[in-house]
């Protein structure tokens, strides 16, 4: 074979193979992976002009010279687009945006048939790219889609018109309302590909593709007419598919997520048009979006993640030390969902408690989870026997010497956590490390009876184990950094998203959370009715309510959190009331969704779950210590709901960014939403306050002083409002 290179640039080379044959290979000189920028933009109509110019070619192909085609568009740089357009038109939006669709369109009029190798990802404008071409292979390894719906967009590129034009109306709907990345199966089932091939093959079978093409002719050019046309569906078969979808679209995503109606509107709309006036529409529809405050929420909760990710990476990329066996200190709630997180991974657990029947109790809530996989088939049954055998139930320690990391989740008390901690260092091998589960206990005071200190850490997974992607890796003042290299590389290998933050009472989230929940008992006492708080709560996005929260972490659970944030924050917390319901109810043996009588009552339901309902006993409990409101024209309405419960937190999360907790707004707005289901579509508390403005969010504070320091802004807070300075940049 022969080649020779006729463009190079920084994002992509163009490459004549065979002399006959060009190859337009993506390869970003600046990046690990692939993106469409500006820059690569540019160069992609550079060398399409090349390509157009160059006599007796028989076909172009369109590979990538990394594991990823293209990951798609350059977030950052869009948001950075998105932010800085005012006007709708001859904005740097649309003259980006017309550079793409130019580029695009340009592929499909080339006098040769082009094909779309694609070996990783190939996703948003990645995969526009492959839809304007003729033809597309994949290798197994691929995965392709169009993910725009979950950044709060549809795609800008073409993506609304092709696809339904190449797999028809029902499919593309169900690929671009969803956002799901699709397997190459899936791919080639749908029709959306052409072939499946092993990667040692793909140029080979490109070249022959092209071939066969070039000189059938009319193959490659019914393809582009097709891509052209309306697709001329009946007006009735469109109302019954944008029915379905519409009601697909309320049940399962919900109305607070404006894309995929945007893009239900869009592709119904359009299908019966040229493709030219359907792009039009799509970016009318995609500038609007762009606009969204759940678009700005989305795309930074994108770059927030990919902060995240490559932050534990770094943080991780030194540790040498091979994890084989963990051991878990406890087998309740958590103790018996970490063991099943852990073997479920591959890992050989000792999961120790000082009783047989909370042993059973462990074992028979990871058996549930087993049997939930299988019913699922997320897991074969003798795969779930294996994970199984690797957890082994001991009242003793055993194979301690064997073990790299413990994790200790026995009940949230101080004294006795000390004394398990210590006892276990003695049997451990030198290069092990120890870490607590503890929800507030600090770090420093579980170290401070240890022999080595510098390998303790807090390991802090959330509820529900499996579930909940947040492991907050808890830095002590004596912890080394090996200790903490090594804790972020097991949670990222248990497939979590680690997130290291300074000890302080209650670490990051529960700092964060037990204010709101104080702010929960305190409307309750001046009279709110702790339903309609979780019904404002909820309907504002949240996953679930305060008093449903707490039946869900145990009120007994909670209330020992109480103490440690209280007292760890006295100056905020002085104002706290002394009567809490929560308190009042657990002294009335309610504990929560674990003994079925909390907030609510609960019942099984068909398939063992706790549903909740109300249990009037409660209101009897609590009502001889509601006090009314104090301030006659003080109402519960569902606004001043939310701003009580918000604000406290919001002040919290503030102060964890100005003390140093974490490093960044980042880490702060991924932890709620990673640990407590913060709605995504928000952002996060800190892109919250900077969607209302910090001088209002600072106004609405000042509304509630009369409820004492929970409610006072910091004076940084303060400062920032006065500059207008917001906690992101994009
Ligand atoms: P739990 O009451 O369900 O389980 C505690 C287990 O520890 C019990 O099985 C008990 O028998 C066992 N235990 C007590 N003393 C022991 C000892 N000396 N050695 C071994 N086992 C012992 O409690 P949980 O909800 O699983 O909480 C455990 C820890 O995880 C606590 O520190 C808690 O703060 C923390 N945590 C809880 C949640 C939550 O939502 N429940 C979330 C995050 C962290």
């Amino acid at each position: 074979m022969t080649r020779k290179v006729i463009f190079k640039g920084s994002s992509l080379e163009l490459t004549m193979v065979n002399e006959n044959f060009l190859e337009l290979i993506f390869d970003s000189k600046k990046r690990p992976i692939n993106v469409f920028d500006q820059i690569t933009i540019d160069q992609l109509m550079h060398a399409l002009s090349i390509a157009e110019s160059q006599s007796n070619i028989n076909g172009l192909i369109f590979s990538s010279a990394k594991s990823i085609f293209i990951a798609g568009a350059d977030i950052d740089e869009l948001s950075q687009i998105f932010k800085s357009d005012i006007k709708p038109h001859n904005s740097r939006l649309e003259i980006f945006f017309d550079k793409a669709n130019t580029a695009f369109n340009k592929i499909e009029s080339l006098p040769f048939p082009t094909v779309a190798c694609i070996g990783g990802f190939a996703l948003g404008g990645g995969f526009e790219l492959c839809l304007a071409c003729d033809f597309r292979i994949l290798t197994s390894k691929a995965i392709v889609g169009l993910p725009e719906a979950k950044l709060g967009i549809i795609p800008g590129w073409g993506g609304t018109v092709r696809l339904p034009r190449v797999i028809g109306l029902y499919k593309a709907l169900e690929w671009i309302i969803t956002g799901k990345h699709k397997t190459p199966n899936e791919a080639l089932s749908d029709g959306a590909v052409d072939a499946v091939i092993d990667s040692s093959k793909l140029l080979e079978e490109s070249l022959n593709i092209l071939k066969a093409a070039f000189d059938e002719k009319s193959g490659y050019k019914r393809r582009r007419d097709q891509k052209q046309k309306p697709l001329l569906i009946e007006t009735t078969k469109i109302i019954e598919t944008k029915e379905f979808f519409s009601k697909y679209i309320s049940s399962k995503i919900g109305s607070y997520y404006p894309a995929p109606s945007v893009a239900l509107e869009v592709i119904c709309g359009t299908i019966n048009v040229s493709q030219d006036e359907a792009r039009t529409t799509e970016y009318e529809a995609f500038q609007k979006l762009t606009k969204t405050p759940e678009c700005r929420s989305l795309m930074g909760l994108f770059m927030n993640d990919q902060y995240v990710i490559s932050k534990a990476k770094r943080l991780s990329k030194n540790c040498l030390v091979t994890v084989s066996h963990v051991t878990v200190l406890g087998a309740g709630i958590m103790g018996g969902g970490i063991a099943y997180q852990n073997a479920i991974k591959g890992f050989s657990v000792l999961m120790k408690d000082i009783s047989d029947s909370s042993l059973l109790m462990g074992i028979n809530e990871v058996k549930k989870l087993l049997t939930k996989s299988i019913s699922i088939d997320k897991i074969s049954n003798s795969d779930a026997e294996s994970v199984l055998s690797r957890i082994k139930p001991s009242i003793n320690y055993e194979d301690t010497k064997k073990t790299t990391i413990v994790i200790e989740a026995i009940v949230e008390n101080k004294t006795m956590k000390s004394e398990v901690l210590t006892e276990i260092e003695k049997q451990l091998p030198t290069n092990a490390i120890l870490s607590s589960n503890t929800s507030t206990i600090s770090i420093d005071f579980l170290a401070s009876n240890l022999i080595h200190p510098d390998r303790f850490c807090g390991i802090h997974f959330f509820n529900p184990v499996h579930v909940m992607p947040l492991v907050e890796i808890v830095r002590g003042k004596r912890t080394s950094n090996e200790t903490i290299e090594l804790a972020v590389a097991h949670a990222i290998k248990l497939g979590k998203k680690p997130i290291v933050v300074n000890d302080c009472p209650g670490f990051l989230v529960n700092r964060i959370l037990f204010p709101a929940i104080f702010a929960f008992d305190m409307m309750i006492v001046d009279g709110a009715d702790f339903q309609q708080i979780d019904s404002a709560i909820e309907d504002w996005g949240w996953p679930m309510g305060p008093a449903y929260l707490v039946d869900v972490i145990g009120l007994d659970t909670a209330i020992s959190c109480f103490a440690t944030i209280i007292s760890g924050y006295p100056n905020r917390m002085k104002d706290v009331y002394d009567v809490s319901p929560t308190c009042i109810l657990c002294e009335k043996n309610r504990f929560g969704q674990k003994n079925k009588q909390g907030f609510y009552g609960y019942v099984e339901d068909d398939k063992g779950k706790p549903k909740k309902y109300f249990d009037k006993k409660v209101l009897q409990i609590l009502k001889p210590y509601i006090q009314g409101s104090d301030l006659s024209d003080y109402k519960f309405d569902a606004v001043t709901i939310l701003h009580r419960f918000m604000i406290p937190m919001c002040i919290e999360a503030a102060l964890c960014l100005e003390e140093g907790i974490v490093d960044s707004p980042s880490e702060i707005d991924m932890s709620i939403v990673y640990g407590l289901g913060f709605p995504a579509f928000r952002g996060g508390l800190l892109r919250w306050m900077d969607e209302i403005g910090l001088n209002n969010f600072c106004k609405l504070a000042d509304k509630f002083a009369h409820l004492g320091n929970l409610y006072r802004p910091t004076s940084k807070m303060r400062k920032m409002a006065r500059e207008n300075i917001k906690y992101y940049s994009f």
